[in-house]
């Protein structure tokens, strides 16, 4: 459960840390503004991705299905800045599906929350392959670290590219090819 009254204090103690005036009228509501922020932001903490992936759909067909271009935004977990990109999954079913509106919520279910790339990667292949059953799966994120941008290298543009891929999309090589040329505009 996000504790609103100790992020509140939290922020506050950071401005003074930082040699600010936290009664200074821009920054006075600034700790109570965060604190409701955050239960958006890491709203994903207290979900799984069990519940978008629950409704499902019988199909005979076990042709590959890419949902590509799905925007997310989450927080660094080295440093607490934002990265932000793109996801790519693709599954080929094992006589079910879901509908694509659910594979972008698996996508907030693992982004709203202080994560690594290659580990939210990993996870949503995890959680598709564990709750969907598919025959495999794939997923590709790629993003922009607000860490690397703003700050150290300051490399703003480059993009961090990260793959999982589990069941028939390990084996067989062709299917990845596919997914490839799929996301090629
Ligand atoms: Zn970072």
């Amino acid at each position: 459960m996000i504790d609103q009254e100790k992020i509140k204090a939290a922020v506050t103690q950071l401005l003074e840390a930082i040699g600010e005036d936290t009664s200074r009228p821009g920054l006075v509501d600034t700790p109570d503004r965060i604190a409701r922020m955050c239960t958006e932001l890491f709203g994903g903490m207290e979900q799984t991705a069990a519940e978008p992936l629950s409704k499902r759909f019988p199909v005979d067909s076990s042709d590959m299905v890419l949902e590509k271009d799905i925007t997310f935004y989450s927080m660094c977990e080295h440093h607490l800045l934002p990265f932000y990109g793109k996801v790519h999954i693709a599954y080929v079913p094992d006589g079910q599906v879901v509908g694509l509106s659910k594979l972008a919520r698996t996508v907030e279910v693992f982004a709203r929350r202080p994560q690594i790339q290659e580990q939210m990667t990993s996870q949503i292949a995890a959680a598709i392959m564990e709750e969907l059953h598919p025959k495999g799966v794939m997923v590709m994120v790629e993003a922009e670290h607000m860490c690397m941008t703003m700050r150290g290298v300051k490399k703003p543009g480059s993009k961090t590219v990260t793959v999982s891929t589990l069941g028939c999309f390990e084996t067989e090589e062709g299917l990845q090819t596919r997914f490839f040329q799929m996301l090629r505009p």
